[in-house]
């Protein structure tokens, strides 16, 4: 038998961790993965691809009204934020599709989102995203911080596009970024004990570079930029970014606004107009200014849309009719077990009447109802038959959430 040694580099046995056998031949640890690395490279972005051939026409693409549709069939009201967010999302693809020739450019049409938490942003972007089929990925505004300092780097969020489109970068520039909690990296005005914002402007800073599109250097693996490391080169002009937050506080600013607005000869007009329960659907630009927020962020999110609080009447239909609702997926688990499961309409009105309790909002009704259901999802499998059916009552969902720590942790 030949001599152990690797066919690609050379050396023998003793001087790498492992060497693989083949047929005719052999191949060390470190060339099979060099290998892998270029036909991955090879395979996942012909050269060329860089971003350009969009192979889909406009007629094929869904229209608003039908995007609509699609995220109306998983998140229940917010008919505003879906209009706005299926407008923006076909305009986005326009973008990609205009050509070169004329003057007239299509600009980037990101989207701010403002509501309370639980209300459906993240679940709008993410819908959105299922339809559209391009890379998509969810990041937390409040763990970026200044370069240096604890914390992650701007550019992190788009190692993470990078990573969900495999590693393609033209697939990732196409891609859609959510970032949640924008409001977090608001400039801390009113807490002067705070001598350097490292959380706050200079993070509003470094994600202007990438909302107005521009070629970022990328760590491929996220985390620290490293002066060793090889970085990618992202462009971001077509990645399209949803920014989403709760804006806490915003309806003082807002009120604010309005008060001196209705100081008019008109004033009772307005004041007659204005629903003061849901002040955040009078959001403007503005107000996010006083918020904290620098002007060019602002700028750079020209489309601005707000969600409704969560009433009874949505928390109900949230737990029922969105096409994986939590209570379908309760069926669909029991159905595997053979077990029919049915809830009675008054325990659906005590798990909403509960959550308004909690003040959880719609992440609420997913706590009450793991709460209530482990008992029995413990149990049926070895306790039920297959063919039995369970008939979920108010009572019984009441003994099982009182003897919970929900309860107990609503009480404290
Ligand atoms: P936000 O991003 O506004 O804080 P999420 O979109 O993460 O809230 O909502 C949390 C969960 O609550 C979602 O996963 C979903 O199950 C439910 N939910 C919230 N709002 C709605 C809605 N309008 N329709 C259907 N489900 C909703």
């Amino acid at each position: 038998m030949a001599k152990k040694v690797c066919s690609f580099c050379g050396r023998s046995e003793k001087e790498v961790p492992l060497l693989i056998t083949g047929l005719t031949g052999f191949i060390c640890n470190d060339c099979a993965e060099a290998a892998y690395q270029i036909v991955e490279e090879n395979l996942k972005s012909p050269a060329g691809a860089k971003g350009k051939d969009f192979d889909f026409s406009m007629e094929e693409l869904p229209k608003p009204s039908e995007i609509k549709e699609f995220m109306d069939r998983y998140v229940i009201g917010q008919d505003d934020a879906k209009r706005y967010l299926a407008v923006s999302v076909y305009n986005h693809y326009k973008r990609l599709q205009q050509g070169g020739d004329d003057d007239v450019e299509i600009e980037k049409s990101n989207i701010l989102m403002v509501g309370p938490t639980g209300t459906g942003k993240t679940l709008l972007a993410r819908t959105v995203a299922r339809l559209l089929k391009v890379p998509f990925t969810i990041v937390d505004a409040t763990v970026l911080t200044e370069a240096g300092y604890v914390g992650e780097d701007v550019e992190s969020i788009l190692s993470r596009l990078v990573q969900v489109a495999d590693g393609d970068v033209a697939m990732a520039e196409r891609g859609i970024v959510f970032i949640d909690e924008i409001d977090k990296i608001a400039r801390k005005m009113d807490n002067p004990s705070i001598t350097r914002d490292v959380s706050g402007e200079g993070v509003q800073q470094g994600l202007l570079k990438l909302l107005e599109g521009s070629i970022v250097n990328v760590p491929p693996k996220g985390g620290r930029k490293h002066p060793d490391q090889d970085y990618l080169h992202v462009d971001t002009h077509n990645i399209l970014f949803i920014c989403g937050g709760a804006f806490d506080g915003i309806e003082k600013k807002i009120a604010q606004r309005l008060n001196t607005h209705v100081v008019g000869f008109n004033s009772v007009q307005h004041t007659r107009q204005i629903d003061k329960q849901n002040l955040m659907k009078y959001i403007q630009p503005q107000d996010l200014k006083s918020f904290g927020l620098i002007p060019e962020i602002i700028g750079r999110l020209p489309v601005l849309t707000y969600l409704n609080p969560l009433d009874r009447e949505a928390l109900r239909r949230i737990l029922v009719e969105p096409k994986n609702s939590l209570l379908k997926q309760q069926v669909k688990l029991f159905a595997m077990d053979g077990i029919t499961l049915e809830f009675a309409p008054e325990t659906l009105d005590y798990i909403v009447d509960k959550a308004m309790e909690f003040k959880l909002g719609a992440r609420g009704l997913r706590s009450i109802m793991e709460t209530l259901m482990i008992k029995l999802q413990y149990e049926a499998p070895t306790t039920r038959k297959r063919g039995e059916k369970i008939v979920i009552t108010k009572e019984y969902a009441r003994e099982q959430l009182e003897s919970s720590f929900l309860q107990e942790a609503a009480e404290a």
